[in-house]
């Protein structure tokens, strides 16, 4: 058998038994569709180390200090092994568990979806040059180091090669729906019109690609707890992460995308609408919709009200604005 085929057969294997192997040095339990336990590279009191399984892929990631990847990644940095002593180890694992371990319930074939994916080894090359990346220099500006390095890390932001943001469309189980596209003023944080918003889908390499837009910051639904709040552009979704972390921000990617036929993962959850001021009419539309399908939602009409109250002259400078705008310019509201 020729070496990359014993491997390829190692990694299959490796993948369907990442639970178990991991679980050799951290206990996992299921949490929704994935799994969750104490991070075995960092001390911490509430678990945020997570393991990813499907019929395509299976790797961890810790969102306490950013540890992630495949199943020969854990365990070379958990045992400090090269690699080929990571592959011989993997196989006495494997060996013990098949002994020992009941064997899972073969993994369900995905159901055949009418949308694509965008590849994660595609975004992880995007995930770079922060320093080049406008929107980021801006958030450095209104907030702390970490705080940015979280708001990064937890919303999968990447950089374009031209210093254009790329905001990635992650959906609860983690796929990756495409991604957009916007260059920004490093200094203002406001979008450059002169440069359209574009989608990862859009770039060259990606014929025949199907989309399907949910909620940006969607992947976030796993916590729970917290009330959802909607707003129109991932940006804003973004910066009101930073100022009101007790909610979870997602946003609808436009006026328009907010519908009534993307709230199905928000079933049973708490949600507040913050549209753009020149979106309150159409989005309080909506809102009637959902409660008449029984969803739990209301609006926030502070910022509509507040606008609506000044003088035409005044009011010029608000009419497209939104949540984050009011707290950025320090507006009391
Ligand atoms: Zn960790």
């Amino acid at each position: 058998m020729a070496a990359s085929e014993a491997y390829i057969q190692l990694k299959n294997k490796a993948d369907e038994r990442i639970l178990d192997i991991i679980n050799l040095y951290t206990p996992l339990k299921k949490a929704g569709i994935n799994y969750v336990g104490m991070c075995p590279f960092h001390t911490e009191k509430t678990p945020s180390f997570k393991v990813y399984q499907n019929s395509n892929k299976a790797f961890y990631k810790c969102f306490g200090c950013d540890a992630g990847g495949s199943v020969f990644d854990f365990l070379m940095k958990m045992e400090n092994l090269t690699f080929p002593e990571c592959c011989e180890r993997l196989k006495k694992y494997l060996n013990y568990v098949d002994e020992f371990q009941p064997k899972p319930p073969r993994v369900q074939e995905p159901v055949k979806t009418s949308h694509d994916y965008i590849n994660p080894e595609y975004a992880k090359l995007t995930f770079a040059n922060y320093d080049k990346n406008y929107f980021v220099q801006f958030l450095k500006k209104n907030f702390d180091e970490t705080t940015v390095t979280d708001l990064i890390n937890r919303f999968y932001i990447g950089t374009a090669l031209n210093g254009a943001t790329i905001f990635y469309i992650v959906d609860e189980c983690e796929e990756i729906r495409t991604g957009q596209i916007i260059m920004y003023n490093p200094i203002t944080g406001k979008r450059l019109k002169n440069l359209p918003i574009s989608w990862i889908h859009a770039q060259p390499g990606f014929q025949n690609f199907q989309s399907k837009l949910c909620f940006f910051g969607q992947h976030q639904l796993e916590e729970f707890g917290k009330p959802i709040a909607i707003v129109e552009s991932p940006k804003t979704a973004v910066i009101m992460t930073a100022v009101y972390p007790d909610y979870i921000w997602l946003a609808s990617m436009g006026a328009t995308q907010l519908q009534v036929s993307k709230f199905e993962p928000l079933k049973d959850r708490e949600i507040i609408l913050f549209p753009d001021y020149d979106a309150y009419k159409l989005w309080d539309t909506i809102m009637w919709k959902a409660i008449k399908l029984n969803y739990d939602v209301t609006i926030y009409a502070s910022l509509f009200e507040i606008v609506n109250s000044m003088n035409e002259v005044e009011k010029q400078d608000y009419l497209k604005c939104d949540i984050a705008d009011l707290y950025l310019s320090k507006l009391n509201f």
